[in-house]
């Protein structure tokens, strides 16, 4: 079992943010924020974390959800980006692999559309060898019959061949948290909802943060020696605090993804292809449902309300009906998720030519800002942002080396993949009785890994578990939340903490009723501040479901 990370001690976590002085403060909870601080605490700094919202709220909850090595670096002649990513997947994998799953890809090749097939087949062959892929995992060439046979759903016409390759699929907002958690138990202090709104600065130095509590309203400061600003799409807007907006700067491109029913887009595995302009769209099956993305468009609106548009789900349905043998529209889209890609402004570049690598920005105030890169590179960028931390901090100091590629995240304990197999297994055998299916089973090892089994004991002592199972399962994943994964309020839950609310949105609609009663009860809520979270939690799912103009 993990370690309690829960929003019932998150009083004593405050206090300590208040009276401590830390090596480092790490402003921002995404995977870039997480990724540093459990580097950091894990070679022997003291580390605090602060996020303004929820862990994961901002891009790495509104990603593709792969670990991919990312193909279309490689037409962009990216290879250090391919080569360091590509690597990593194998790494991430092994680190949690029950959360960074091995999903295989189809790429059909067709007439006059992405690249030839012998160009495809030498630019698979670099990419499996620039990330050491293994031999029985390398890219495999497919005839157009081969193709076909692979996916039915494609269309016929002018499809020349494809190729299948391997990458890995994702929860982003999960294995955010399951960093922040180890993190955790490597001794860093992390906290969602406290924002950053200023930065201490003495003799021309940042030595701490001002910030405000945002669930009481309290501010205090954070005394630090280094600064670290992880804040993705936010890191201009936290820069300036420092007066530190010279030289580069961030340029925000949005990337939608909607979700149909599986039924209305029964894709064998998922499939990367060419949209009609050109650009590449990822059509994945996820549990019952289907995901389609994204799109790239420059984005220059709020930062905390992306959602997607109109334009932007017909730009993804005209893309995938043109590929793919379905008559999709509006009415199918269940539920839908836009994310900020934070990258580097470069002049005369468009949105989807701007590279996707990471950048350390450095102030002479001595804040250190990192944005860009990719979840899946996320390891390496902290390593580089540790070292460099350290190099300009605590050069004195006798620390490790960066060790993350050894820690296990939390959830695991898993020697192998086959383990997670059997031990999913095992578990599917435990829940069958009550009526669940195999996706469940899925859906909770993939979420807790291991912790799983904590959440079935906690399910089997919910007094309505044999009338109402599914409504009994979400009370115990629920429980886990507030114990285990320090959830505020009911987004936190069904969107970052079990992703329902893109996935299974339905299941949301049915049961957010007794969840929120369930929630009053566990945080000692008033009726009013019940009803008043529910009507929160009902304007944002209108939001991934009602698209205007
Ligand atoms: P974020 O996740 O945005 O985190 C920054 C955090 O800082 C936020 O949670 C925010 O609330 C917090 N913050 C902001 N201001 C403050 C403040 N003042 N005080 C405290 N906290 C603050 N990469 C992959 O590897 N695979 C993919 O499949 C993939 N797909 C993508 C698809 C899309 C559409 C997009 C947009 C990106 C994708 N990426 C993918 C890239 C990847 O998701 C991002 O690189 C990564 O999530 C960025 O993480 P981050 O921690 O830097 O930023």
């Amino acid at each position: 079992m993990a370690d309690p990370f829960s929003v019932l001690d998150r009083k004593k976590v405050l206090s300590r943010l208040r009276s401590d002085h830390y090596d480092l403060l790490v402003v921002g909870g995404g995977i870039t924020g997480a990724g540093i601080a459990l580097d950091a605490a894990s070679r022997g700094l003291t580390v605090a974390l602060v996020e303004k919202s929820d862990f994961a709220f901002g891009t790495s909850s509104r990603s593709t959800k792969l670990i991919h090595g990312g193909l279309r670096y490689l037409k962009q002649l990216e290879f250090g980006l391919v080569k360091e990513v590509g690597s990593e997947r194998a790494v991430v994998h092994r680190l949690a692999p029950h959360l960074v799953v091995p999903e295989k890809m189809l790429l059909p090749l067709s007439e006059g559309k992405s690249l030839g097939y012998m160009l495809t087949s030498v630019g698979l062959m670099i990419y499996d060898w620039l990330a050491g892929v293994r031999k029985d995992d390398r890219r495999k060439m497919l005839t157009r019959l081969q193709t076909l046979r692979r996916e039915p759903l494609l269309r016929k016409q002018g499809i020349k061949g494809g190729a299948i390759y391997a990458e890995y699929r994702t929860d982003d907002a999960r294995l955010t948290l399951a960093v922040i958690k180890t993190a955790a138990h490597h001794g860093a202090v992390l906290l969602n909802y406290v924002r950053v709104t200023d930065f201490i600065n003495q003799n021309g130095q940042v030595t701490g943060g001002v910030v405000v509590d945002e669930l009481s309203g309290e501010q205090f400061a954070i005394k630090a020696t280094a600064i670290v600003n992880a804040t993705g799409p936010w890191v201009d807007e936290v820069r300036s605090f420092d007066n530190a907006n010279r030289g580069k700067r961030l340029h925000l491109t949005k990337g939608v993804h909607i979700v149909v029913p599986r039924e209305r887009l029964p894709v064998n595995q998922a499939i990367y292809f060419d949209a009609p302009d050109g650009r590449m769209i990822f059509a994945i099956p996820r549990g019952r449902t289907t995901y389609i993305g994204t799109t790239d468009t420059s984005y220059t609106g709020n930062r905390d309300e992306v959602f997607a548009s109109r334009a932007d789900v017909e730009y993804l349905l005209t893309a995938v009906t043109k590929t793919l043998q379905c008559s999709l529209s509006l009415h199918d889209v269940e539920s839908s998720w836009a994310g900020l890609r934070p990258l580097i402004y470069e002049e005369g570049k468009t949105a989807s030519a701007l590279s996707r690598k990471d950048e350390i920005i450095e102030s002479s105030t001595g804040l250190i800002s990192i944005a860009g890169g990719k979840l899946t590179g996320y390891r390496k960028m902290a390593e580089r942002v540790v070292d460099l931390v350290i190099r300009k901090f605590f050069v004195a100091r006798k620390l490790s080396d960066c060790f993350t590629d050894k820690i296990k995240l939390a959830g695991n304990e898993f020697a192998s993949f086959r383990e997670v197999q059997v031990y999913r297994a095992a578990l599917f055998k435990r829940i069958t009785p009550f009526g669940f299916d195999s996706f469940t089973a899925h859906y909770l090892v993939e979420n807790y890994g291991q912790q799983a089994d904590y959440i079935v004991n906690l399910f089997c002592r919910e007094p309505d578990h044999e009338y109402n199972p599914s409504l009994a399962l979400l009370k115990a994943e629920l429980l886990f939340s507030v114990q285990h994964e320090i959830i505020a309020n009911l987004e936190d839950f069904f969107v970052r903490r079990t992703g329902l609310a893109y996935f299974d949105i339905h299941r949301v609609q049915s049961f957010k009723n007794e969840i929120a009663s369930s929630l009053a009860d566990m945080l000692a809520w008033s009726d009013e501040k019940r009803d008043t979270e529910l009507r929160r939690l009902d304007g944002f799912l209108s939001r991934l479901t009602v698209f205007n103009e």
